[in-house]
């Protein structure tokens, strides 16, 4: 097949199969109008498995059941640092429920964007969630916008916790501190778009078995289809970037982030 060992620009020529959204928000209104049309072209394009990550409490219930309906989806719940506000009282013994029937705990993290409230109580709101994943044994799925340096050393406090750091955007130095810690960094639509230099120069050296790939749908929506919503039938564009700069197969890249996501979520095990 010499368009593999050219570097295949378009992996939707390639006979793909069996990838896996790391992290996929289909909870999300925005595809309250066509899931089922948005999951039956995930597959078509290859995509056998998604990681739902909750963000909202709001959305547990039918997060839970959409994953209870849809062989493929796998669920993590957690409440997301911008959403800390709609917690009730009972929600650290709703989510400990919850995560019985989890891949992960997530996501979480710290946002430090403008206009982002209240870091106090994403401090301890993180920490209690981080807390619950290492007592439960769950993997994490981390968000950090502008936190990552915290984030780093909050997760030093967590020893023998494992996770992934959703859509990786740090430098070199910073991937590796995660990898030595034994994180994974989850790359997604971002890399698709010629200007993310540094990201783009980062991912082609960073070791393979230390990534995920992830398209975070609705949003981060790939370099070639601007303006529009994102959806899990576009993983193969960032596997394809992926390729492109790393000079490897995109079925190579695919199987090995595919395996990474088995692996740490234990997918295999999973109900
Ligand atoms: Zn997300």
């Amino acid at each position: 097949m010499p368009f593999l060992a050219s570097g295949a620009e378009n992996v939707a020529d390639l006979p793909v199969h069996d990838l896996i959204d790391s992290h996929c928000h289909l909870d999300d209104a925005a595809f309250d109008d066509d899931r089922d049309a948005v999951l039956r072209r995930a597959e078509t394009a290859g995509v056998c498995k998604i990681i739902v990550p909750a963000y909202t409490l709001k959305y547990w219930d039918r997060l839970k059941e959409s994953c209870r309906h849809h062989p493929g989806l796998y669920p993590a719940y957690g409440v997301h640092p911008l959403y800390l506000g709609d917690r009730d009282d009972q929600w650290e013994a709703t989510l400990a429920t919850l995560l019985t029937q989890a891949v992960a705990l997530g996501e979480i993290g710290l946002d430090a964007g403008d206009g982002t409230p209240d870091a106090a109580g994403q401090r301890a709101a993180f920490t209690t969630q981080l807390a619950m994943a290492q007592q439960l044994g769950l993997p994490v799925i981390l968000h950090a916008r502008r936190s990552l340096e915290e984030v780093i050393l909050t997760l030093r406090r967590f020893p023998g916790l494992r996770g992934v750091l959703h859509s990786f955007s740090g430098s070199l130095v910073q991937a590796q501190r995660l990898i030595d810690m034994g994180f994974l960094l989850g790359l997604g639509g971002a890399l698709t778009h010629p200007r993310a230099q540094r990201l783009r120069a980062t991912a082609a050296i960073l070791p393979a078995e230390s990534l995920l790939v992830e398209t975070d749908a609705p949003w981060q929506t790939p370099h070639a289809h601007p303006g529009t919503r994102n959806e899990p039938a576009y993983l193969g564009e960032i596997i394809a970037s992926l390729a492109q700069l790393r000079h490897t197969p995109a079925q190579e890249i695919a199987q090995v982030t595919a395996q990474n996501a088995l692996t740490l979520f234990h997918l295999q095990d999973a109900p």
